[in-house]
């Protein structure tokens, strides 16, 4: 283990801007192990004591997350410049301090997880992580077969592209279909768009998996934390 930055660990502490935790380093105000500090080149670990003007680091909060069945109608911002009821605003009671990894559209249903660390939502809503996002979809329209088999090699869509998109048809109800489609993306708006482009109009969307978290029977509204070892098992 060879550390981090001395800066970005008294940044991550949340005392302050790494740009500032350098110049208290120049100040002569931090010191490592008893000694004082005049470069900010060094790597600390966890178990390394470092105290600014004396004060040891505040510990860090344990990385938590949560899943959580988003209802329908709500925006996944902090704060909507429309002033609408966002997925934070209904949370504020049980768990007043979590971001979203990612976004649902307002009419979207289903998983979204939800953490107390910034630095974890920032990997996990990676392209990188490739997880798959998996969405049960109600369509008006009658799905191509044929059509929705293409998708397995990706398409562009108004400049934009699209990787390997998973789409099979579960089943016809009146005039609407059922559809189960899988990405691994999760750009703005990607399943409406793939069932535009299929001439098929979204009127429910569900997310029913993200990664190795499922929606399960987690009640609408509802919120689950994800055990400390299974996180631990996802990092
Ligand atoms: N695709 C969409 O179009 N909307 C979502 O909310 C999620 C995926």
């Amino acid at each position: 283990f060879e550390g981090e930055r001395i800066a970005k660990a008294i940044a991550r502490a949340g005392l302050c801007s790494r740009r500032d935790a350098e110049r208290l380093i120049g100040e002569g105000r931090v010191k490592l192990n008893g000694k004082v500090l005049r470069s900010p080149a060094v790597n600390v670990k966890p178990s390394d004591d470092v105290r600014i003007d004396g004060q040891p680091l505040p510990q860090k909060e344990e990385s938590r997350l949560w899943r959580y069945h988003k209802p329908a109608g709500l925006v996944t911002s902090h704060k909507d410049p429309e002033g609408r009821r966002t997925v934070f605003d209904a949370l504020r009671e049980q768990l007043p301090r979590v971001i979203s990894i990612g976004r649902l559209d307002i009419n979207t249903e289903g998983l979204l997880l939800l953490t107390n660390d910034g630095e974890l939502a920032r990997l996990l809503e990676l392209p990188a992580t490739g997880w798959v996002r998996r969405y049960r979809v109600r369509a008006y329209g009658k799905p191509d077969p044929a059509a929705l088999a293409k998708l397995a090699a990706g398409l562009t869509i108004e400049g934009i592209h699209y990787g390997p998109i998973e789409a099979t048809l579960d089943k016809a109800q009146g005039d609407n279909a059922w559809l189960n489609i899988a990405i691994r993306e999760g750009k703005n708006r990607e399943v409406k768009k793939i069932c535009e482009h299929l001439g098929l109009t979204v009127n429910r969307l569900i997310r029913i998996a993200f990664g190795p978290f499922q929606l399960g029977d987690l009640e609408r509204g509802g919120i689950s934390e994800v055990p400390a070892k299974v996180l631990a098992e996802q990092l």
